[in-house]
């Protein structure tokens, strides 16, 4: 592979297509001819201007925003959401609670963070481990809540939300954070969307928040003006210093997925690529395990453990190594969970999913 490059399975910061790496390498030293890199351009200028409202007009036509809705780009991460999005709108009605559908880890870290700012109802009874979504009769929602909370993809646990889920008119705030532009979605349906950049956006440092017109009234006073939606929605995210080099590189990989056919085509990538490595696990008598249901197992992210469940960690291991030996890198699982993590963000291709597939083969024949 070119630059010495291996194939990446990060789950973020995660791989970037390398057409979008050699174009920020190209200008970096003088960005369109102004004489100045991107690092060094002014956030008020024309220049960045440009970039900033091209990358806004490239997302709505991908994600097909309605006009109703505004594109931010924010700070602090997929985790200063789960605040922000508490602060603005737990307030929205006067029950000051919102609903929870806690499926993984990211989604509990949010319902924690939420209960400092209100009172959270948890729509799913308590799971001991996560496997899947629980059955909609076993849901307790409050029609009074000013919203209800879900992550459409559990970047550590593999679960993926098959569809969107009955909300019955509440509104919906979303974590989109590692599935945002690997389908198409209908963001009419939402609330809130918000994404971390880090992984089918682009470069950590940048949060991706869509938001509806009508909630920017309700916006509650207490909430920190660079997190309020509806003062950086007036200021176009330009109430203080953006950062200004993540949301250019969010542009290139807008421009990068438009060019490469799409939401339409990111959804039949990650369908082929994902349905590829689970055919392995399921077709290797149990060698390699995955816990989650089928339904809401992870296009994005694909957790398994391999081996017997007393040796797991020692043939783990190995697998990391030897992978990492046919430069097939960052396989390992999260601290929390262990095991294996395979992460299939839109800059893995389906060849580099295919490599893939034929070292899991190769390794299971060599080690069962
Ligand atoms: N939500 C999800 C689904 C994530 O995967 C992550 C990070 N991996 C976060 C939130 C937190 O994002 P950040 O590290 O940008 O705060």
């Amino acid at each position: 592979m070119s630059h010495g490059r291996k194939i990446n399975f990060a789950p973020g910061p995660s791989a970037l297509p390398l057409e979008v790496l050699e174009k920020v390498h190209k200008e970096l030293f003088n960005y369109n001819g102004s004489g100045m890199s991107i690092l060094e351009l002014s956030h008020r200028s024309a220049l960045f201007a440009d970039i900033l409202n091209t990358a806004k007009q490239d997302l709505k036509e991908l994600l097909k925003v309605p006009d109703n809705y505004h594109i931010l780009f924010l700070q602090g991460g997929g985790t200063g959401q789960t605040a922000a999005s508490a602060l603005n709108l737990i307030g929205l009605k006067p029950s000051h609670m919102a609903d929870y559908m806690v499926t993984g880890a990211w989604s509990a870290k949010a319902a924690k963070e939420a209960s400092k700012y209100g009172k959270i109802n948890h729509v799913f009874p308590k799971m001991e481990s996560y496997t899947g979504i629980p059955d909609p009769s076993t849901w307790t929602m409050n029609p009074d809540s000013s919203y209800v909370f879900y992550c459409d993809n559990e970047t550590i646990d593999g679960i993926e939300f098959p569809e969107i889920p009955e909300t019955n008119g509440v509104s919906i705030i979303c974590d989109m954070s590692s599935n945002i532009l690997s389908r198409c979605v209908d963001v009419s349906k939402f609330g809130v969307i918000y994404a971390g950049a880090q992984k089918n956006l682009g470069t950590a440092g940048v949060t991706l928040v869509i938001v509806r017109d009508d909630l920017l009234t309700a916006i509650q006073p207490n909430c920190l003006s660079i997190l309020d939606y509806s003062i950086m929605s007036k200021n176009n995210s330009l109430l203080n210093t953006p950062p200004v080099f993540s949301i250019y590189v969010l542009g290139l990989m807008a421009k990068y997925v438009k060019e490469n056919g799409g939401l339409e085509k990111m959804e039949e990538n990650s369908r082929i690529k994902s349905n590829a490595i689970y055919s392995v696990i399921d077709e290797s008598d149990g060698f390699y395990k995955g816990k989650i249901d089928q339904k809401y197992r992870s296009r994005m992210n694909v957790v398994i453990r391999i081996g017997k469940p007393n040796a797991c960690e020692t043939l783990e291991k190995k697998f990391i190594e030897e992978a990492a030996k046919q430069d097939l890198i960052s396989l390992k699982g999260h601290r929390s969970v262990g095991g294996i993590r395979i992460s299939l963000y839109n800059s893995i291709s389906i060849e580099d999913a295919e490599k893939l597939v034929e070292f899991m083969k190769d390794f299971q024949k060599q080690n069962s």
